[in-house]
């Protein structure tokens, strides 16, 4: 069992679970004026749901409340709070996935109270329901156990993060290991195959490289930043 769980998520999945959310929006009756997208993991779903679902408007609030890949702050905060008057718009908020739920819930209370917009539902992707403080209006998949889903859009991202959280936290990355090592580590630690990453492992390692986090050695790499 590998410490983190992660599945790779593909681009095709993300496009057949939007096209299924779209579904379900559909035959609900319900047609959103306006979409939301949650920045930043709401931006892909959205922007594929104005496709399918035939909406031409689309605008974003930011609303953060994961440090890093797998590693949650203790609170959402709401960033660029502007104001528009959505009081004759039927509003519909898109996020990736609904987790503990605390940045949607921000961001609806948000809307609710500056924009004031006639209707205001919720959707998402997926919904983490044994753990998320709210219950989105629509969603595809109810996620019964907690997993990271390494979505497409944060590969690079959450690799360069997850590597860098190995060399943080395990004794054995404690001083310089080999490439293959790390790719040991790797994939005790999140149960995935560097092969699986194609080019994203070697864009991870020169991205923390270039950032000072690891310093490549004789051997293989090190950690530089603490
Ligand atoms: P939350 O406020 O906990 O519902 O999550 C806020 C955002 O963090 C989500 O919209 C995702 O972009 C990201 N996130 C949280 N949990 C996960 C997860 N288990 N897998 C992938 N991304 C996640």
């Amino acid at each position: 069992m590998p410490r983190v769980r992660v599945k790779l998520v593909s681009w095709d999945e993300i496009v057949e679970w939007t096209m299924g959310l779209s579904k379900i929006i559909e035959e609900s009756g319900w047609k959103p004026d306006v979409i939301v997208a949650v920045a930043r993991g709401g931006y892909v779903p959205a922007r594929l749901l104005c496709d399918f679902l035939d909406v031409t408007d689309l605008i974003s609030v930011q609303s953060q409340h994961w440090v890093e890949a797998a590693i949650v702050a203790e609170k959402a905060i709401l960033r660029y709070p502007y104001k528009v008057d959505m009081s004759d718009k039927r509003v519909l908020l898109v996020d990736d996935i609904v987790d503990t739920g605390e940045s949607l819930i921000l961001a609806r209370e948000f809307i609710t109270r500056e924009w004031k917009p006639l209707e205001l539902k919720i959707a998402a992707l997926q919904w983490i329901s044994p753990v998320a403080k709210m219950k989105p209006d629509y969603y595809l998949i109810d996620v019964k156990e907690w997993i990271w889903f390494q979505y497409p859009w944060t590969r690079l991202e959450d690799i360069s993060q997850f590597i860098t959280r190995i060399f943080r936290e395990d004794e054995r990355a404690r001083e310089e290991i080999t490439e293959d090592k790390l790719k040991e580590l790797f994939i005790e630690w999140y149960g995935i195959h560097p092969s699986e990453l194609s080019h994203y492992w070697k864009l991870a390692l020169e991205k923390l490289q270039k950032k000072g986090t690891l310093k490549k050695t004789d051997k293989g790499f090190k950690l530089e930043k603490k």
